[in-house]
């Protein structure tokens, strides 16, 4: 016997279909019954040739295939009843399957050496004894179930076809079993469609179950695009419904800088790259109310394509209340400036970053009082008031915060931090000239402000608010609206006091303490008028340190009388040497502490120095500093007046800074006032020029010489020649010169003739 079409369709048919359901089982794992049906649709492919080799003539090839078509018939058999149970929902546990199969392939075993006839009689009915239970399962599971169960019922009868009607329908029964066959394959694979859709949608169903009643937001993004959206999502962002929107990628609800970033992780997600991702931020509801939200995505499968979920929380309240707090914590109630402990936290974070700044601590003069005189309510007010005009008045140039009572800390962070304190204060002073108003009332205030620098007076925030608190206190002795400038001798008990005394006593010793020599000029000519003698110490092992930090520590050491007379003696010796070395000197400028200049015996020291050194008076100024002379006006006029008696001359240094009054300089025998610097530097702005100018207007009626200190630029020279100072001191004509260099100026001019031509 050959294969004949029939045989070779069934083949075919058999090979297709097992594949088709095989393949169908790949894609949907879920669907066990696919595996088993499909297994047993290619293992039946064999059954044809199992009938060939059993016609080959031969007893042994009628056994051998016998055996072969009750073996792949009971396995056959075995897989698609299994498979059927897996439809059926009543798949049999492994020690049973085990059993079953045992059992069939014994059966079978048992069947061949009855004879082709018994034995394929024997098959066929155990096949129909399975279909009809088969169908009895399968019957109430639906339609492409219950038209399975009749082709298997009809599959099994077919069977009887060979035993019935002999050989001669042995193809008939091949071919009709193998449209059976096709008919049943294409069945079983509706019926796993449609479960396969029946399962999406439940876990659909289930997906939308809970997400429905969830309270925090779901939504499925692809894109740009929103798929899906619970009533949760939709509540978050103020929405009625989906259809009022198809995304939330546009800028009323999420800021245009955070698109680029979120469209990249949407891409990751989406192709994979990242598994989870979760992150917060600013969103906006649609009708524009700020919301705080946090999100959590990950991809998943939408309709048969990636998307992504996203997970929404709504942490507005939890934020809003967390700022609050935190606002709370770091902001003073009645002013809502920022309070003591937000002034920590940034001193600490610019003493971290080693950045310049000035501190300055400001105090209301007696504002107990006015609180006692006008009630808590209007001093209230008037705190208020106070903060909001500092805000406004230092806007740009210093931080305001309030520590409590009446007390406020401004601080303006700087690369030279004294030039931004003083213009800070200066601010303050023109805030304070004017009346503080509040609703019915108008009120003048005076505040005393002290001042630390970073690093100069500290390098954490401790030290310097001990320093700037400190040197409050001390401006509180002066009356009106004062600045002082930390010192560490405001500062009690200091245990840097005692290493300041060594050191310097130490350098006074070893003749550590030089003098540099600044020339001072006529402004219209450039002939050289005198030198200032600074102090300069060279300390071995640390180098140059100035004279801003060595004489208050002189002064607070009470060395500063020693350190003094041997600058004086110095000036007195250079001067000596310079009139021997070219017969003439031009007067030479000592700076005088205010305490040396408390020391009644201090004129008569001057003069056995001058006479020791041979140098005649007039080639001796003294400059003394407005607020030695503003804190001891009788005692600073009699010393004043016992110099000039000696025909010393006395200039009155880094005028406009500090407390003055015209008063003090008409009361005082000077002979020259010394423009600070810091009135200088914005010349010539028209303001700083006015100022400047009612100084030399003053100075001119009361005779007194005006000095400009600090020129740097020629803009601030021809400014302050033209509002009236006469001699200019400053970088620009000559920096502090050792004193050969001092001495080639020297050497170049002939007093009041001859025009210096620059080294
Ligand atoms: P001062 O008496 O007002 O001296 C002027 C200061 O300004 C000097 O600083 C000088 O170098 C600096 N200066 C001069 N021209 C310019 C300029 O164009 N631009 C800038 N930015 N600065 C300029 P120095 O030498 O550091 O002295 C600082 C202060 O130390 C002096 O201020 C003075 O009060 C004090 N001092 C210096 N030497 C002595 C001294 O021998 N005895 C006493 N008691 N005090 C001294
Ligand atoms: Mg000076
Ligand atoms: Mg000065």
């Amino acid at each position: 016997m050959i294969l004949t079409t029939a045989y070779l369709f069934n083949i075919a048919i058999n090979l297709a279909l097992g594949a088709a359901l095989l393949a169908a089982w790949w894609r949907d794992r879920s669907q066990a019954f696919l595996r088993m049906v499909g297994l047993a649709f290619l293992l039946h492919a064999g059954l044809p040739v199992g009938f060939v080799v059993m016609h080959a003539g031969s007893p042994v090839a009628q056994l051998l295939g016998l055996a072969l078509l009750v073996t792949i018939a009971m396995l056959s058999f075995g897989l698609l009843a299994l498979g059927v149970t897996h439809l059926a929902h009543r798949a049999p546990s492994h020690g049973r399957l085990g059993a079953a199969f045992a059992g069939l392939l014994l059966v079978g075993a048992l069947l061949v050496p009855l004879g082709a006839e018994a034995a394929l009689g024997s098959v066929a009915a155990l096949h129909l004894g399975i279909g009809l239970l088969a169908g009895l399962w399968l019957w109430p599971l639906g339609r492409a179930e219950r038209v399975s169960a009749l082709l298997l019922v009809g599959l099994s009868l077919n069977q009887f076809q060979v035993l019935v009607l002999g050989d001669a329908a042995a193809e008939r029964q091949a071919m009709i079993g193998a449209l059976i066959r096709l008919l049943l394959g294409l069945a079983l694979l509706h019926a796993a469609v449609r479960r396969s859709a029946q399962e999406s949608q439940r876990a659909r169903d289930r997906l939308v179950r809970l997400t429905e009643h969830s309270h925090q937001g779901v939504a499925v993004v692809r894109g740009e695009h929103l798929l899906y959206a619970n009533p949760a999502l939709l509540r978050i962002y103020g929405l009625n419904s989906l259809d009022e929107v198809n995304t939330l990628w546009r800028d009323a609800t999420m800021p245009a800088a955070e698109r680029a970033s979120a469209r990249e992780r949407h891409r990751q997600l989406v192709a994979g790259e990242l598994a989870q991702v979760s992150w917060s931020g600013q969103r906006f509801r649609f009708d524009g109310t700020p919301i705080r939200l946090r999100f959590t995505a990950w991809r998943i499968d939408w309709d048969g394509q990636a998307a992504e979920q996203v997970v929404v929380s709504d942490e507005t309240a939890q934020h809003d209340a967390t700022t609050a707090l935190l606002h709370q914590a770091t902001h003073d109630e009645l002013t809502g400036a920022p309070n003591r402990s937000a002034l920590q936290a940034r001193l600490r974070e610019l003493c971290t970053a080693r950045a310049g700044f000035a501190l300055l601590l400001l105090d209301v003069d007696r504002f107990a009082l006015f609180n006692e005189a006008h009630g808590p309510s209007v001093g209230d007010e008037v705190l208020r008031a106070l903060a909001a005009a500092l805000v406004e008045a230092l806007r740009g140039r210093a931080e305001v915060m309030r520590l409590g009572e009446d007390e406020f800390a401004l601080l303006a962070p700087a690369a030279a931090p004294d030039r931004a304190a003083q213009q800070v204060a200066q601010a303050v002073r023109e805030l304070l000239a004017q009346p503080l108003a509040i609703p019915g009332h108008e009120f003048f205030l005076d505040a005393s402000i002290g001042v630390s620098l970073h690093p100069v007076h500290g390098r954490d925030p401790e030290a310097l608010l001990r320093a700037a608190n400190a040197a409050m206190h001390e401006a509180k002795h002066t009356p009106g609206t004062s600045l002082q400038f930390a010192e560490e001798r405001f500062e009690r008990g200091s245990g840097a006091t005692l290493l300041a005394e060594q050191a310097l006593r130490g350098g006074l010793k070893n003749e550590e303490f030089s003098l540099v020599y600044q020339p001072k000029v006529d402004g219209r000519s450039g002939v050289l008028l005198g030198f200032e003698a600074l102090a300069r110490w060279d300390r071995p092992g640390i180098g140059r340190v100035s004279p801003l930090e060595f004489i208050p520590a002189a002064e607070r050491t009470g060395l500063i009388g020693a350190l003094g007379r041997m600058i004086l003696a110095q000036a007195c010796s250079q001067t000596a040497t310079w009139r021997a070395e070219f017969g003439h000197c031009v007067p030479v400028a000592v700076n005088v502490s205010p305490l040396e200049l408390l020391d009644p015996g201090f004129p008569d020291d001057v003069a056995r120095t001058l006479r020791r050194h041979g140098v005649p008076p007039a080639l001796l100024t003294l400059e003394i500093t407005e607020s030695a002379a503003v804190a001891h006006m009788a005692q600073a006029r009699d010393r004043i007046a016992a110099l000039r008696a000696l025909g010393i001359e006395v200039a009155l240094d880094d005028f406009g800074i500090g407390f003055s009054s015209l008063n003090m300089l008409r009361s005082l025998p000077l002979h020259a006032v010394k423009i600070d610097r810091s009135l200088i530097e914005p010349m010539p702005a028209t303001d700083a020029t006015a100022v400047v100018k009612a100084i030399c207007d003053i100075a001119a009626a009361l005779d007194l010489e005006v000095v400009a200190e600090g020129v740097e630029t020629r803009a601030q020279h021809d400014a302050a020649l033209a509002a009236g100072c006469r001699v200019m001191q400053g970088y620009l004509h000559a920096r502090p010169l050792a004193p050969e260099e001092a001495g080639r100026w020297l050497s170049r001019s002939v007093p009041g003739t001859v025009r210096v031509l620059r080294p």
